[in-house]
């Protein structure tokens, strides 16, 4: 579902990924391990076409992103820096993207109770607790009940209960056959919530394999 072939990236002098090849299978969570500057956002922000490939493909189903309809019906996403407009509600924000993409006005509600923000969902965005934002996040990426997630380290400042609900979260879905890659600099969270294990450093693969044979071998 998710599959990146010899993707590279340069920014000027600096190489972010550098001839990286996986494929990500439906039906677990396959967790996107390296350390910071590894190269894993500058990958998911290929996958979501928010960043043009130097070489390479980064496709979603088959498809790069540009080509997708509905997108937010074939991939949901959550990035650490996604903007979300701090004036607007968090009703009003999931609306907005529900109607560019064709998707009924009743799975907003849908949403906000999974993520526990139905009681909130008159408050600014701009007055979310992280917690709360990193919800709505989840939300958004929800909404189009896609097939592919990309979670960029989703647990970064949450609680341990928030931790715990995102792990349970993505176990669920995977349950459910969905495909879900989710990035972390941490193994000790790994071990909580993957199956799989893509491992990169400085752009290049340097393990593709089960979350148990890593463990075993490093
Ligand atoms: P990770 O998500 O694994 O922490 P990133 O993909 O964010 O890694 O970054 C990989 C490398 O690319 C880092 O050295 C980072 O500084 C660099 N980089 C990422 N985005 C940009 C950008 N927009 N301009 C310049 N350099 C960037
Ligand atoms: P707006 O145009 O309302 O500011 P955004 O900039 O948040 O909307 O989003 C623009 C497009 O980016 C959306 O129509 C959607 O296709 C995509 N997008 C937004 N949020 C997500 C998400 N969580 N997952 C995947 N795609 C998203």
């Amino acid at each position: 579902m998710i599959e990146v072939r010899d993707l590279t990236k340069r920014y000027g002098d600096t190489v972010a990924v550098d001839g990286l090849s996986f494929g990500v299978k439906p039906g677990q969570v396959t967790g996107f391990l390296g350390p910071n500057g590894a190269g894993k956002s500058t990958t998911m922000r290929a996958l979501l076409g928010l960043t043009r490939p130097t070489r390479g493909a980064a496709l979603i189903g088959g498809r790069p992103y540009r080509e997708l309809a509905e997108p937010l019906r074939q991939v949901g996403a959550l990035l650490e820096a996604r903007a979300v407009h701090p004036g607007r509600t968090s009703y009003h924000h999931l609306l907005g993207l529900a109607r560019s993409n064709r998707i009924p006005e009743s799975r907003v509600r849908e949403v906000l109770e999974t993520v526990g923000l139905d009681g909130v969902r008159r408050r600014r965005a701009g007055a979310l607790s992280l917690g709360m934002a990193q919800r709505l996040g989840v939300a958004a990426a929800l909404l189009g009940d896609p097939p592919v997630l990309l979670l960029d380290e989703p647990v970064n400042g949450l609680d341990p209960e928030g931790i715990r609900w995102i792990r349970d979260l993505m176990k669920r879905l995977a349950a459910k056959g969905r495909t879900i890659l989710v990035s972390s600099h941490l193994m000790s969270e790994m071990a909580l919530t993957a199956d799989h294990l893509i491992v990169v450093g400085k752009g290049r693969l340097l393990a593709d394999t089960s979350v148990e044979a890593f463990i075993a071998t490093n």
